[in-house]
């Protein structure tokens, strides 16, 4: 069995309790919600909760498929919970949010795999928090045109598709999920409401290459996405995919440059960067650009 690689200093961070977290946690419980924040035991989960950020994960807590990389269960989802959106909403209102970040789990088992849910859940938080500023971290629908529609009408602030990694290692490190259908979704997207910034996200350390991080940069600006994300993957568990290497915050800082350079409108690029880490932010830089 493979020896894990020992964690470099740059991720031995210090989690700072505090502030009213305990509080949220069991809001959380009591409306039968899940965040992204808690289920992945995101390093950046404090900062992000005072900064009035935070990940939904609608449709369920069970994923029809299993990538290799990823911590949710896989199995048999739960009935649909048409009640879901307003509860969202709920939460989003006690936690006074400023961006909220909607995704699930891929559910295959539903015809339009979830997106009502995903515009009612946009509609719900448009409703109670005006100012509050959405974004949607979609599945790939499996390249339905339709439900990407159902969930662009819905005008989201940000349309949000992961790629993941980059084309090589794509079929290794998703389930069912495919590279040039995700590339495609973007090119929808962005067709369909020009205005909307379109945003996507790699993992590295997977054992993707330099150059091909550039590759997968030059397609996403190819289907013109404005902004990027880059971050450190890190393994769940051990049975998980597991870590090649440890990218250096230098290569971190390159990589931002050789994006921006590429006509991002906002790339955040580190170690501990997640999807929807400083998302608020992007949401202004987008509008500004
Ligand atoms: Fe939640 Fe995303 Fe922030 Fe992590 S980076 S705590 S998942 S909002
Ligand atoms: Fe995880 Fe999403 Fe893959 Fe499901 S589709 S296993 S939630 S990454």
């Amino acid at each position: 069995k493979q020896q894990a690689l020992p964690k470099p200093d740059w991720l031995r961070i210090k989690l700072t309790t505090g502030g009213n977290y305990a509080e949220i946690k069991d809001m959380m419980g009591s409306k039968k919600l899940h965040t992204v924040c808690e289920e992945a035991r995101c390093p950046n989960i404090y900062e992000c909760w005072a900064n009035r950020t935070a990940t939904f994960m609608i449709l369920g807590d069970i994923c029809t498929r299993a990538c290799r990389f990823c911590a949710v269960k896989t199995g048999m989802p739960t009935e649909l919970d048409l009640e879901e959106p307003k509860r969202v909403a709920e939460a989003a209102e006690q936690m006074g949010l400023r961006h909220c970040v909607v995704t699930s789990v891929a559910r295959d088992d539903l015809k339009d795999g979830g997106a009502m849910i995903f515009a009612e859940t946009v509609k719900a938080i448009r409703e109670r928090l005006p100012l509050c500023s959405v974004e949607v971290l979609i599945p790939d629908f499996m390249g339905s045109e339709e439900s990407l529609r159902v969930v662009m009408d819905a005008n989201p602030n940000i349309l949000n598709h992961n790629i993941e990694t980059v084309a090589r290692m794509s079929d290794r490190v998703r389930a069912k999920a495919k590279y040039p259908r995700s590339i495609e979704l973007l090119k929808r997207a962005k067709q369909m409401k020009p205005n909307i910034p379109t945003k996507s996200s790699i993992m590295l350390g997977v054992g993707e290459t330099y150059e091909e991080i550039l590759q997968a940069m030059d397609d996403l600006r190819a289907v013109d996405v404005d902004i990027l994300t880059l971050g450190q993957y890190l393994q769940p568990t051990p049975n998980h995919l597991p870590i090649v290497r440890y990218v250096h915050p230098d290569e971190f800082a390159q990589l931002k440059e050789e994006g921006l350079k590429r006509g991002f409108s906002h790339v955040e690029s580190g170690p501990l960067v997640r999807s929807s880490y400083h998302a608020h932010e992007q949401v202004k830089s987008a509008s500004e650009a």
